[in-house]
C-alpha cells in the first residue's frame, strides 16, 4: 500500500513486488478464478494506454475473491481492482502484481420490491436501462458514462445532480483476512468524486440500492435524451477517461483550464481537448507519459495564474500518482 499521498489518486498498486510462482500456482488452481499473464491494460481502459498487468485475474465469486485477497496478502503483492477502466491511467511499462476484474456471480442483479442488489462487476448503464424496465426509477442520471457499479461506489460517481449516495443504501465490501461484510453507504464518507474506500485495500463486492416506482417508458426516454446531451458536449470520437481533475470548490476545472489557453495543447499523441478542456484524449498512441505531461502543464498553468491547486480525479496507477505530485511540487 502506497502513502496516502492524495486520496482518489493513490493506486493500491505499491510496493511493485512481482507474483511469484507459488502465488501463481494457487490462483490457477482456485475454483472461480481464471488467470492470464501479461494482458496489456491499454485494451482495458476507455483510455486505450497502459502497458502488461504482470497477472490479470477474473473473479467469478466472492468466495474467489477473498481467496485472491488472502494470495496477494500472503504473497505481499500488489492487488489492483479493475471496473471498466475508465477512470484510470496505467504506466506505459505496465503493473506488476494482480490486476482483478469481478464478473460472473459478481454481474448479478436482484430485484426485491424497491430494493434492487446488483454486483460490482454490473455495469450502470445496463442496470438503469434493466431497472426502468422493471418500472423502477433513480438510476437514470448515472447511465450516461462507462462506469461498474464497483467503480461507481468507489468515486462516488456522479452527474446531472445525482450521486450514488443519493441511490444507495448498503454495499458489500471486502478486505484481506475478513469475510465480505454489509456496509452503510454513509458510513464510507462519500462526498464530491470521494469515498473513504480510495486508497485503500477494500474491494466492493455488490450495493444495494433504493429507487422508486415510477413510469418505465419515461425513464428509458429520459435516459436516451441525457445521453444524447452528454454526448454532445463531450470530445467524441476519441478514447479519453471523462474529466481528468475534480472541480475545485465553486469553479470548474475545465473553465480555469481553458482560460489559460491550454486548449488543443498537445504532448505526443495526447490533446487536451478543444472542446473540453478538462477532458484529456488519446490522438493517437498516446503514452501515460504524453498525459501525464499534459496534467502536469494544466496543474502548474492553473496555479500560477489563479493560486488553484488542482487535485486528480482520474486514479494515477501504478506509481504515476507519485510521478504526477512529484513533478507538480517540484514548480
Ligand atoms: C466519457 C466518460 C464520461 C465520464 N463521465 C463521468 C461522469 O459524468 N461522472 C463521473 O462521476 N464519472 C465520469 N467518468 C469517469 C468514470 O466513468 C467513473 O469514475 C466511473 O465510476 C469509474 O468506474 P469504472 O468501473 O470504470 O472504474 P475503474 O476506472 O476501473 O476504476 C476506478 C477506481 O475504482 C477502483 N475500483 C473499481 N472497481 C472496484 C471495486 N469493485 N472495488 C474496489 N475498487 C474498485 C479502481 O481500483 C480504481 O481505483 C466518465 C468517464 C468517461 C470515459
Amino acid at each position: 500500500m502506497t502513502a496516502d499521498i492524495d486520496k482518489g489518486a493513490v493506486s493500491v498498486l505499491q510496493p511493485p513486488l512481482g507474483v511469484n510462482r507459488a502465488a501463481r500456482k494457487r490462483l490457477s488452481s482456485t475454483a472461480g478464478v481464471l488467470v492470464r499473464e501479461a494482458v496489456p491494460l491499454a485494451s482495458a481502459t476507455t483510455l486505450r494506454i497502459g502497458g502488461p498487468a504482470e497477472v490479470f485475474v477474473r473473479v467469478d465469486s466472492e468466495a474467489a475473491l477473498s481467496e485472491v485477497m488472502t494470495v496477494a496478502r500472503e504473497c505481499r503483492v500488489s492487488l489492483h481492482l479493475h471496473g471498466h477502466g475508465s477512470n484510470v491511467l496505467f504506466p506505459d511499462a505496465g503493473v506488476r502484481g494482480i490486476v482483478c476484474r469481478l464478473r460472473g456471480e459478481l454481474e448479478r442483479v436482484e430485484l426485491e420490491g424497491e430494493t434492487v442488489r446488483a454486483g460490482a462487476g454490473v455495469t450502470l448503464a445496463r442496470l438503469a436501462r434493466d431497472t426502468a424496465k422493471q418500472g423502477l426509477l433513480g438510476l437514470e442520471a448515472l447511465s450516461g458514462f462507462p462506469s461498474t457499479v464497483g467503480g461507481a461506489v468507489v468515486m462516488n460517481a456522479g452527474c446531472y445532480g445525482t450521486e450514488m449516495r443519493d441511490v444507495l443504501t448498503e454495499v458489500r465490501v471486502g478486505r484481506p483476512g475478513r469475510p465480505v461484510e454489509a456496509v452503510r453507504f454513509d458510513l464510507l464518507e462519500p462526498g464530491y468524486r470521494t469515498t473513504s474506500l480510495q486508497g485503500t485495500d477494500a474491494v466492493v463486492t455488490g450495493a444495494e440500492f433504493r429507487l422508486r416506482r415510477g413510469d418505465g417508458a419515461a425513464a428509458l426516454a429520459r435516459i436516451d435524451e441525457l445521453n444524447r446531451c452528454r454526448w454532445q458536449s463531450l470530445p467524441s470520437g476519441k478514447p479519453n477517461a471523462g474529466s481528468v481533475f475534480r472541480n475545485p470548490d465553486d469553479d470548474f476545472a475545465g473553465r480555469l483550464i481553458e482560460a489559460c489557453g491550454l486548449k488543443g495543447l498537445r504532448r505526443g499523441g495526447a490533446e487536451i481537448s478543444g472542446r473540453h478542456a478538462n477532458v484529456i484524449v488519446n490522438r493517437e498512441q498516446a503514452r501515460a507519459a504524453d498525459v501525464l505531461d499534459l496534467m502536469v502543464a494544466a496543474h502548474r498553468a492553473v496555479r500560477d495564474r489563479f493560486g488553484v491547486e488542482l487535485r486528480p480525479e482520474i486514479v494515477l496507477a501504478g506509481g504515476l500518482a507519485e510521478e504526477f505530485w512529484g513533478r507538480v511540487r517540484a514548480g
